[in-house]
């Protein structure tokens, strides 16, 4: 099904390095899985993007603020997003995990991050994770902007553990980075495009319909695995 679209150009709002859902190649040009699955659905579709890398926090303003008509950025769908965003059909199966520097035989259980102090980028699901089980462990913790700012702090020792959803750890390591991750994930969360809560819903039923036929042409799993090696 064809849907009309209601602007002549999408203002799309991002996260700057979250691969392997968005990040930039050697050619400084940005691509991952949310990259090409917008793009893709906006030529299905037969609308128009304009893509603004401005991190996660800052596209979560940005959206909330009218700057940008939508985000898509690995965001995980919860019940307190909801209240402002009205998100896709969910088009990732994801989870937070935490990570530290390879070596490091000291962390086994979150109970042995006492007195330790654990990073997360400002505004995700792994800074809530965090905030909430920090009396619970005794850490301190440690926001940052960007992802090269945390893994860089993680990798150098500035920090001794990170929380990330785990397929960009799985992609970080996959990329040589010195990490391990000695805690099994927590579950659950999936990925949803996402407009303002009540604005642009032809913007969210293009995105739908189109990921509907992507799954059922293949496109999708080759967007997938184009990025994802199995058993990542
Ligand atoms: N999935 C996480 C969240 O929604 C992290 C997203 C990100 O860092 N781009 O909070």
């Amino acid at each position: 099904k064809k849907i009309e679209p209601k602007k002549s150009e999408y203002v799309i709002a991002s996260d700057t390095a979250f691969a392997p859902f968005e990040f930039q190649n050697t050619d400084n040009k940005y691509e991952g899985i949310d990259v090409d699955l917008l793009n893709k659905a906006a030529e299905m579709q037969g609308f128009n993007l304009k893509w603004n890398h401005i991190g996660f926090a800052g596209a979560v303003q940005a959206v909330q603020g009218n700057q940008a008509d939508a985000m898509i950025a690995g965001m995980t769908i919860t019940d307190e997003r909801k209240e402002s965003f009205d998100f896709s059909d969910p088009y990732f199966e994801s989870g937070i995990q935490l990570a530290i520097k390879k070596g490091n035989d000291e962390i086994k259980s979150y109970a042995d991050l006492k007195g330790k102090k654990v990073g997360a980028k400002i505004g995700t699901e792994s800074a809530d994770f965090l905030q909430k089980n920090k009396d619970k462990y005794g850490y301190t913790i440690k926001q940052y902007d960007t992802a090269d700012g945390l893994y860089d702090s993680v990798r150098g020792g500035q920090i001794d553990a990170i929380m990330d959803d785990y397929p960009v750890i799985g992609y970080a390591i996959s990329q040589g980075q010195e990490l391990a991750t000695p805690i099994k994930r927590e579950s659950g969360g999936s990925y949803g495009f996402a407009v303002k809560k009540g604005q642009s819903p032809e913007l969210l039923e293009m995105f739908n319909e189109a990921l509907k036929e992507m799954k059922r042409t293949g496109e999708y799993d080759k967007i997938l695995d184009k990025y994802i090696a199995d058993g990542n």
